[in-house]
């Protein structure tokens, strides 16, 4: 079927036609993806692109079934699995990680046509990262996350993580503030609570 075929509102002057492009560079989601053969509108004319909202569906579910073979994005299964080991209601798993309750009935539904957000999916990993260490370190946690897409970011190499061992708690502050305010440190864990938490 003939998706295109009208006038460019880009020059007015040429057609737009339906040519598929093999292995077309595009992002989703803001991260770079490779559809295989896409269909786009090209005008005949001055060659503006095209998209068609449909076929545009059809790249992002290509991209998000990519993700869930390769372990990178969360499957449906999965997130029912993790709702369940933590022992929660569709309602309460809402509440905690700041959704809908529609939200997760889409995205833990079979077949599903509506897949998780990337920050609900690293926010629902690090629930199970929590589940099965008990401690996590977020910041690293969440750029090997996005290694897995395919995007290396440089973290301000002065921010330094400190866990401490009795509560659990995540501090995060610059080496120089930790040089200002903590002692140095007597094994290895254990600092002065002045800090800040960061939540
Ligand atoms: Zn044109």
């Amino acid at each position: 079927m003939e998706k295109f075929g009208y006038i460019c509102p880009e020059c007015g002057k040429g057609t737009i036609k339906e040519t598929t492009v093999i292995n077309c560079q595009t992002k989703i989601n803001n991260y770079p993806f490779i559809v295989p053969k896409a269909i786009v509108g090209v005008c005949d004319s001055c060659g503006a692109k095209n998209f068609d909202p449909q076929e545009r569906e059809r790249w992002v579910n290509l991209y998000n079934s990519g993700l869930e073979a390769k372990r990178v994005f969360l499957k449906a299964e999965q997130i029912l699995h993790i709702r369940k080991k933590l022992g929660l209601n569709m309602e309460d798993f809402a509440s905690l990680i700041g959704c809908t309750r529609q939200s997760i009935y889409n995205w833990e539904k079979k077949n599903r046509r509506i897949a998780q957000s990337r920050m609900a999916d690293v926010i629902i990993k690090l629930l199970d990262e929590c589940l099965n260490k008990g401690k996590v370190d977020v910041l690293s946690f969440l750029a090997q996350e996005l290694k897995h897409l395919g995007v290396e970011i440089k973290i301000k190499p002065d921010v330094v993580t400190i866990v401490t061992s009795e509560k659990y708690e995540t501090f995060i502050c610059s080496e120089e503030e930790y040089a200002q305010n903590y002692m140095k440190p007597q094994g290895c864990l254990g600092f002065s609570p002045k800090l800040k938490t960061v939540s």
